[in-house]
């Protein structure tokens, strides 16, 4: 798509990106309809597993299988360092280096039923023990490195750590003075030690360098406990969600038919292991599909990025529409001064991607972002823009062959499925997918509670179209009941976005007498806009005619910063609580927490 295709001013109106044919056919699903008909997991599944039989380890799919099929010399991750400074690793080194990170915890008298933590910035030893970890048939739960002292201790306590691999400087600061509260917690591994490394630690690289890199892999079973991901917090306290083996079996598909890689990709997550994004599409999917991954060990800065997608020749891009925003204000020059023809896909999740940065993607880079849907709970992608269809701007796509998505209204014990076209309900999955979860950790009845009649309710609300495109209203603890009309606010905060002056918008609903709840934004605007009246009666005035006076803003405050989670995603909940005057409830993920 060129420059002239579309232009801002057209942004609002373009209802539909449409694909060349034959820019389709080279898709790796050419043909949306018949592949998820065809679908099944099975021919996933049959081509993983062993080497016994009855076996599946993610680390063996994600590793030594290449290595076992003549694909070893491939290079497997390639790590940039904040200065720059990279270093190479082949799949026949990560075999090596993961071998012996598994030895190592083995000759620890580590067990297979064991949780191994790790709180650690984007390093090569964070990809070691996440995967060595694996390999030993531990559960790996990988810790945001941002955490303070008081979540990295919660997380530890309720996951049972057995062994946590961080900094020097980390242990000293988040974790020593909690070590007696921890029980579980065997042993301390610095990946850094020095002489001043506290008595109570050891010292891996001393330890790696006396192990041998002879391991047998576990004989994981697909049902086994391999991953405990927290979840961002964004709604209230964060639940422990476990995933098992079988999680790879989805990896391994959503890599191909969503994120479209292929074979020789050089790709690009952006998100920390921290999160579940960063560990299934930042570490699984892109080694069980063979591509070269790239570690960026640096923070988000727009023209850093994008000199790394043009040096690094990145033909795959995964993100987050926070990180999108950020770039959509930093102007269209910095896109265009660069090469960035290698680019092939690029693919959104975390949070709604508004319509506006999707037609801005196309104008800019020549195609859009693909928004897809998922939770740290569905362990993978769920919905999804593919390569191979027209991506509609502001929906999140079309389920996953193999995934049964439906919109229900729950009315007491009746489930009524939702039928008519953009009629808002419960986005709810039929259950038994590969990277189901398998239990929020302690919290059993929360999970039970997730589930009715064999259905997984999201704890979302989305609509469908005629289409079958699926379009996200909201969460169900934000939408807005307002005279009667249901509002999302996704919906507002898009057509908010759309003016020239905003860059983000926060909508709650605040308590009204008359109306039940009205709506309230929080805008942040772009750099060059004066915060006054003007703005603000241009503002209601541009959201009236876009969404009608029952569901545009009543107020709107222009604010500095949104309080968001520390992986991007705006809170609302903090929003509204602050609005109301109420406790603010956990803050572990607040980004801007005291740490
Ligand atoms: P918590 O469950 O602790 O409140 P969270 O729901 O933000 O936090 P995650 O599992 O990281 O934790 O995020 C999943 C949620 O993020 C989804 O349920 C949905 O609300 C939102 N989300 C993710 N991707 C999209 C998307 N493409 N469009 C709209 N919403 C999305
Ligand atoms: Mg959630």
């Amino acid at each position: 798509m060129q420059d002239d295709v579309l232009d801002r001013e057209q942004a609002v109106t373009v209802d539909l990106i449409h694909k060349p044919e034959a820019q389709c056919a080279t898709a790796n699903m050419p043909d949306y309809e018949k592949a998820a008909a065809e679908f099944a997991w099975e021919e996933i599944s049959g081509t993983m597993g062993g080497p016994e039989p009855g076996m599946l380890n993610i680390a063996h799919e994600a590793v030594d299988r290449h290595v076992a099929e003549g694909r070893g010399g491939r290079l497997a991750l390639r790590w940039i360092a904040r200065d720059g400074v990279r270093r190479d690793f082949t799949y026949t080194d990560l075999k090596f280096e993961t071998d012996r990170f598994a030895r190592m915890l083995q000759d620890l008298g580590v067990k297979p039923s064991e949780t191994v933590f790790s709180l650690l910035g984007r390093i090569p030893e964070l990809y070691f023990a996440a995967l060595g970890s694996l390999k030993a048939g531990a559960t790996f739960c990988p810790l945001f490195s941002v955490f303070g002292p008081e979540p990295v201790r919660a997380r530890m306590e309720i996951g049972e750590a057995s062994v946590l691999i961080t900094t020097q400087s980390n242990y000293i600061r988040k974790v020593a003075s909690a070590r007696a509260d921890l029980p579980s917690l065997r042993h301390v591994l610095l990946v850094d030690a020095d002489d001043h490394a506290p008595a109570d630690t050891l010292d891996m690289a001393a330890l790696l360098a006396k192990t041998k890199a002879d391991f047998e892999i576990a004989a994981t079973k697909l049902d086994d406990n391999a991953l405990l991901h927290f979840t961002s917090g964004t709604t209230g306290k964060p639940k422990g969600a476990l995933h098992a083996h079988a999680a790879v079996i989805a990896h391994k598909a959503t890599g191909r038919l969503a994120l479209d890689l292929r074979e020789g990709d050089i790709y690009w997550c952006t998100a920390d292991p921290g999160w579940v994004t960063g560990m299934s599409y930042g570490i699984v999917a892109p080694l069980t599909n063979g591509v070269t991954m790239l570690v960026d060990a640096g923070e988000f800065d727009a023209e850093s990025w994008y000199d790394f997608l043009e040096a690094e020749k990145v033909n795959v891009w995964y993100t987050a529409p926070t990180a999108i925003r950020l770039l959509m204000m930093a102007g269209d020059d910095l896109p265009r001064a660069r090469d960035l023809s290698a680019l092939r896909f690029m693919a959104s999740v975390g949070e709604p991607l508004n319509p506006e940065a999707v037609v801005w993607s196309a104008r800019v880079f020549g195609k859009p972002f693909h928004d897809n849907w998922w939770q740290t709970e569905t362990g993978g992608i769920m919905i999804s823009n593919y390569a191979g269809m027209d991506v509609k701007p502001g929906s999140m796509g079309k389920p996953l062959p193999g995934i049964e998505a439906a919109i229900i209204d729950e009315n007491g014990d009746e489930m009524k499925f939702v039928t008519a076209a953009m009629t808002p309900g419960h986005l709810a999955l039929k259950a038994g997918w590969p990277s189901m979860f398998r239990g929020y950790l302690n919290e059993d009845a929360r999970y039970q509670a997730c589930f009715k009649d064999g259905w997984y309710f999201s704890g979302d609300l989305a609509m469908r179209d005629e289409d079958g495109y699926f379009w996200f209203v909201g969460r169900a603890d934000d939408v807005i009941k307002s005279a009667g009309h249901l509002i999302g606010p996704f919906e507002v905060e898009s057509a908010l976005i759309e003016h020239p002056a905003v860059a983000e918008a926060g909508v709650i609903g605040v308590p009204d007498p008359r109306a039940g709840e009205i709506v309230k934004a929080y805008v942040l605007l772009n750099p060059g806009h004066e915060a006054d009246d003007a703005l603000q009666k241009s503002l209601l005035g541009h959201a009236r005619k876009r969404l009608g006076s029952a569901i545009a803003p009543r107020q709107i405050v222009f604010v500095d910063d949104l309080p968001r989670t520390k992986s991007g995603k705006i809170m609302r909940r903090l929003l509204k609580a602050r609005e109301l005057g109420l406790p603010e409830g956990d803050l572990s993920t607040l980004e801007k927490a005291s740490s």
